[in-house]
């Protein structure tokens, strides 16, 4: 999608500092780190956001969440714990309109979230 920022970043049009690069998805240090551990992970193909997901997608849908995962043991922050985070429209304070998912970790989270 031609305005979308990640998907200019998928195309290598916006430099970003990329962590992990396959056929399905992209994950890379979110510009902003609210945690010493904070990346991206994306799919490739431009999804608006997670209630866009169709019946189709299930599948790469889990897989990202797989991937997230994978990360946070690579990170070596698995065993301590992270956070997961997927803001789902505006009034989940949704900016980037390209599904994604926060990997966080390196510190504590406060529960309930803001
Ligand atoms: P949202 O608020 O949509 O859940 O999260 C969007 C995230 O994308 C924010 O954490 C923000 O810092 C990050 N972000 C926005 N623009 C860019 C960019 O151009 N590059 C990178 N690496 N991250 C970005
Ligand atoms: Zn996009």
């Amino acid at each position: 999608m031609k305005d979308c920022i990640f998907c200019r970043i998928v195309a290598g049009q916006i430099p970003s500092e990329i962590v992990h690069d396959d056929d399905q998805a992209l994950a890379f240090q979110d510009i902003n780190p609210q945690a010493p551990i904070h990346l991206l992970i994306i799919p490739k193909r431009h999804i608006d956001r997670l209630s866009s997901v169709t019946d189709q997608e299930q599948a790469l849908a889990g897989y990202l969440l797989h991937l997230a995962s994978r990360l946070a043991r690579e990170k070596g922050i698995a065993d301590e714990g992270f956070r997961l985070v997927v803001n789902s429209g505006p009034k989940a304070g949704q900016t980037v309109f390209h599904l994604h998912i926060h990997l966080m970790g390196g510190r504590m989270f406060d529960w309930p979230p803001g």
